[in-house]
């Protein structure tokens, strides 16, 4: 495909290139800030804010998650309790574990790891995790709150919070853009798009049901894309100048690659960056911003059980450096 300008170099013109928005340096700030109002809340309350992690089976992926949120607690000194439960455990199980650490004073988040056995129940499950505990924000009246303007909700999902986070420092303009989002989860698509309609964006919304899928997201300043497709958008999809994030994460055989794998999204990158003005990479894009959330949202529900208030938007932001 053309590259949608040329850039006059001392030496040589080549494409101009999307603006690479970098989650990894990003979040390392987030990270620091949030190890630093850890350590205040130490010291003015003698408390450490706790995090639960449940993990229902052996999903390898879910596993490999569940130890990244507790690496990153550690580091900046918030207190993780795990349990692993077999991948049978039933409700009663699983609901008498939820309802020990909703009345355990030193837990201050609980994070049900994404996707439960089939046997189980998700909005059950999920709906016995206490309000004030919700730090994942997965909880429906959690969700409900972030679509209607003028309420707070406790809690606002980590990764569409991290894409927000991400746009702001990037100096993206959200109200008055129209806004894409490709996928209508629970985890990502549908509360990132009631998070932009609330900042005023113009949204739609395209799932696996919507046709000519190209024509709509050519229309996107703002394009989200969380659809779990590798490969979905590609270059001529895009709007010259658009902010493309990419969600997506998958793993795709490499023989030349430790490991014998890579990490894709769901954009094909080197096509969408000649296109887009910014883009988010994978690895090193959206992930390590949903991290640095869980840890935000975990201080702040640390912050409103013990001192009494917080609010969900996580300010003030730590000092940027220029992206
Ligand atoms: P999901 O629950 O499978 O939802 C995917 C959504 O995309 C669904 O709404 C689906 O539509 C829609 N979709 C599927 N194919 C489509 C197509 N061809 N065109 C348009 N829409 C399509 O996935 P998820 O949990 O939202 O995750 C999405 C991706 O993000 C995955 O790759 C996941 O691993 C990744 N992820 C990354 C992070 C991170 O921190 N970086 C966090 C969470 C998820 P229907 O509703 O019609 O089925």
């Amino acid at each position: 495909m053309k590259p949608r300008a040329l850039r006059r170099g001392s030496h040589e013109e080549r494409p101009v290139a999307a603006r690479i928005l970098d989650g990894r340096a990003m979040a390392d700030r987030w990270r620091a800030w949030v190890k630093a109002q850890v350590a205040a809340f130490r010291d003015r309350t003698g408390r450490v804010p706790g995090l639960a992690t449940i993990l229902i089976g052996d999903h390898p992926a879910s596993q490999s998650y569940v130890r990244a949120k507790q690496r990153a607690c550690a580091e900046v000194g918030i207190r993780t309790l795990h349990h692993h439960l077999p991948g049978e455990a039933d409700r009663r199980t699983v609901l008498g574990l939820l309802g020990r650490l909703a009345d355990d004073p030193e837990v201050h988040g609980i994070l049900v790891q994404l996707p439960l056995p089939p046997h189980l129940d998700e909005e059950e499950i999920l709906g016995a995790i206490p309000l004030e505990k919700d730090v994942d924000g997965f909880h429906p009246w959690n969700i409900g709150r972030l679509g209607l303007k003028g309420r707070d909700p406790y809690f606002v999902p980590c990764t569409p919070l991290g894409i927000l986070t991400m746009l702001q420092e990037a100096q993206i303009p959200i109200a008055g853009r129209r806004a894409v989002v490709l996928g209508r989860s629970r985890i990502v698509g549908l509360p990132m798009a009631l998070l932009l309609l609330r900042l005023d964006a113009t949204v739609t919304v395209c799932h696996s049901r919507t046709p000519h899928l190209a024509e709509v997201t050519r229309q996107a300043d703002l394009l989200i894309v969380a659809a779990g497709r590798p490969g979905l958008v590609r270059g001529e999809m895009v709007r010259p100048g658009a902010a493309v994030i990419d969600v997506g994460i998958h793993r795709v055989p490499d023989p030349q690659a430790p490991g014998g794998y890579r990490l894709v999204g769901d954009v094909v990158f080197e096509e969408v960056i000649q296109v887009a003005g910014a883009l988010t990479p994978v690895p090193g894009g959206v992930g390590p911003m949903t991290v640095a959330m869980l840890l935000v949202n975990t201080l702040k529900a640390a912050q409103r059980q013990v001192e009494g208030s917080a609010s969900p938007w996580p300010e003030p932001p730590p000092a940027t450096a220029p992206l």
